[in-house]
């Protein structure tokens, strides 16, 4: 199969979450598979300062890479919408002109799959930023001979971010006032991007089979839920795998010293690193809790800060590495003025650092309020890290006693009588063993989600 990514983020170009990992991921596997593959993504300034892998000039307007194999990353240029530091917005907000910024992206695309004469089977988009591309396909381009065949997939990773817009702004996308309606694009009065995808892709699917159902619920959906329950037969769920190329202590460059379940003497080396570096005292005993997050309420932050005063008082130490919401930064830095030996703050983007916290840490944090699927768990647990995690989403179908902690009730309160129950069992080091050894060996691998995602594309083959 023809097969066009069509994200604004990938890794590793440019990445501020989950979505970039997976889109950096699946068609590598999809590759192995033998699938003809290729990427579309703007072409930020980060792309252009990376020095690895190679950007060439390919036209006017378009630049590529290379991946895996033999996987086109083509980047869609423009001094003025992606020549920024950012990819969405500043501290201050989100960037006023980002409906201008991607429905150039998604028009751009398609014009370039007919100058490279790349007649997708299917076209798989992304989150609201890419959700434009479906809409043009099944309105502007619904009569071109170069799509007929073309059907499209639209992958929710968070239904929380929809990408909303002033309804004065919908002659910039190109498109006629028909699409404005409560049945297309129309959400309260606003132009709802994400609910376009939706509405005009042939299937849908979201990143955890839990998620899938829990979006079709008021208390999930962010107002989507009604247009979901009606595409229902068209919804999906698929978990993500993990790319253990770039997510496996027995290899990674990122850590102190190397391990894996055979010989984790590493795992100490990275926790005693980890200790040094986040200046706090360098000692094996206490057990060291790790938070790799977005400083926002979605992960957590809610209920973790009304009982982190608590938390600091327990016989343990915590590494935040995150960025976000100020209010989050505000109350977290307060608690490492007063409590320093304790707990340590990197407010920061910051990759390598990111491996050090799930190597060296004993136990990741991951409290999320909902969570579609989840990356932060499934990387612990392969450097044998016990994720603590609320049961929603994508944390429910990768978590359980069997190789972490689940609390059922969001509230501080069960969160802090978890993390307490955890560590007396780490205190109790050889049942402590066992339980990091049966995370080690959970396997959520590309290669066995790409299949999936094969079978997902077939099935949009007969619409
Ligand atoms: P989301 O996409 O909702 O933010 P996920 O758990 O799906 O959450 O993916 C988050 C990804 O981003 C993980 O790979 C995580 O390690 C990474 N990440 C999040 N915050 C940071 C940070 N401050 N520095 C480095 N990596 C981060």
């Amino acid at each position: 199969m023809k097969i066009v990514m069509v994200a604004s983020e990938v890794v590793p170009f440019a990445k501020t979450g989950g979505l970039a990992d997976v889109v950096g991921a699946l068609p590598l596997a999809l590759e192995k598979q033998g699938q003809d593959v290729i990427i579309i993504m703007p072409g930020y300034k980060a792309v252009h300062n990376l020095k690895t892998p190679a950007i060439k000039n390919f036209q006017e307007g378009v630049s590529y890479a290379t991946i895996g194999k033999n996987i086109r990353v083509y980047f869609i240029d423009n001094e003025i919408y992606f020549g920024r530091d950012q990819l969405y917005g500043e501290k201050t907000g989100d960037y006023k002109d980002n409906l201008e910024r991607f429905s150039y992206f998604a028009k751009k695309a398609l014009e370039l799959l007919k100058v490279i004469k790349f007649k997708p089977d299917i076209v798989h988009c992304h989150d609201w930023q890419s959700a434009l591309v479906p809409v043009y396909l099944k309105t502007t381009l619904a009569e071109d001979p170069f799509f007929k065949q073309t059907k499209t997939i639209f992958t929710i990773h968070n239904i929380g971010y929809q990408g909303l817009f002033p309804k004065d702004q919908l002659p910039k996308t190109g498109l006629d006032w028909g699409v404005f309606n409560t049945e297309m694009l129309e959400y309260y009065d606003q132009i709802n991007l994400l609910k376009g995808g939706i509405v005009f892709s042939d299937l849908i699917n979201t990143v955890s089979d839990t998620y899938s159902k829990e979006i079709q619920t008021k208390e999930f959906g962010f107002g989507m839920e009604g247009i979901l329950n009606k595409r229902k037969a068209d919804l999906f769920g698929i978990i993500n795998g993990l790319d253990y190329a770039i997510w496996d202590p027995s290899t990674d460059k990122k850590i102190v010293e190397n391990f894996s379940a055979k010989d984790l003497a590493g795992k100490k080396a990275a926790k005693a690193d980890l200790q040094k570096l986040s200046k706090l005292p360098v000692k094996d005993t206490v057990p060291l809790f790790g938070i790799v997050s977005r400083l926002a309420q979605q992960k957590g932050f809610d209920i973790l800060a009304e009982g982190i005063d608590a938390i600091c008082k327990m016989d343990l130490q915590l590494v935040i590495l995150g960025t976000g919401d100020q209010k989050y930064h505000d109350i977290l830095e307060a608690m490492v003025k007063k409590y320093p030996k304790v707990i340590s703050l990197h407010i920061k983007f910051d990759d390598a650092l990111a491996h050090k916290i799930y190597a060296g840490s004993d136990i990741f944090l991951m409290p999320s309020k909902y969570e579609p699927c989840g990356l932060g768990q499934m990387i612990s647990l392969r450097y044998g890290t016990v994720p603590l995690v609320y049961k929603t989403g994508g944390l429910a179908d990768t978590v359980d006693d069997k190789n972490g902690y689940v609390f059922n009730k969001y509230s501080k309160d069960e969160l802090n009588k978890t993390i307490k129950k955890a560590i007396k069992d780490f205190k109790a080091r050889k049942a402590w063993q066992d339980l990091m050894l049966r995370g080690m060996k959970c396997n959520f691998s590309w290669s066995a989600q790409s299949k999936k995602y094969i079978e997902l594309y077939e099935k949009a083959k007969t619409k």
